[in-house]
């Protein structure tokens, strides 16, 4: 199974920001090397939705060079479920543009949780998250 590693500190990190944000969905990307991330780049959810997440283009253009010129590759791209469900929702899916870990952030209780996935072929398969 692949897997992505982040930093326990990472994970407090995406959780405090979509956090922030909910109700409302939001997102970003992840970037670093040999599936370790090493940076992270909030990105605005230009359709200011709670149920959907659309990356700003630009900011998604300007993530894309600084990864370039770091020789980093983007690792995954993250967004929120502030109602749920843990998984990827058929959206999702059919969205996906980039063979990349994609990263829920579900909230339940109060509490959030983080689950990756690759999707491929109109379906979708669990990544590890290795947290360190
Ligand atoms: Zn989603």
């Amino acid at each position: 199974m692949q897997s992505l590693i982040l930093s326990n500190e990472q994970l407090q990190v995406l959780i405090t920001y979509v956090d922030s944000h909910a109700p409302l969905e939001s997102c970003g990307l992840l970037a670093g090397r040999d599936a370790k991330v090493e940076k992270i780049f909030f990105v605005q959810n230009q359709a200011h939705s709670a149920v959907r997440y659309v990356m700003d283009p630009i900011e998604q253009l300007n993530a894309f060079e600084w990864i370039d010129s770091k020789e980093m590759e983007l690792l995954g791209i993250f967004h929120s479920h502030p109602t749920g469900p843990e998984i990827v929702s058929p959206t999702d899916i059919a969205e996906a543009a980039y063979a990349v870990t994609y990263i829920i952030l579900s909230r339940a209780d109060d509490k959030w949780r983080a689950r990756g996935f690759w999707i491929e072929d109109g379906g979708f398969r669990e990544v590890t998250l290795q947290i360190t």
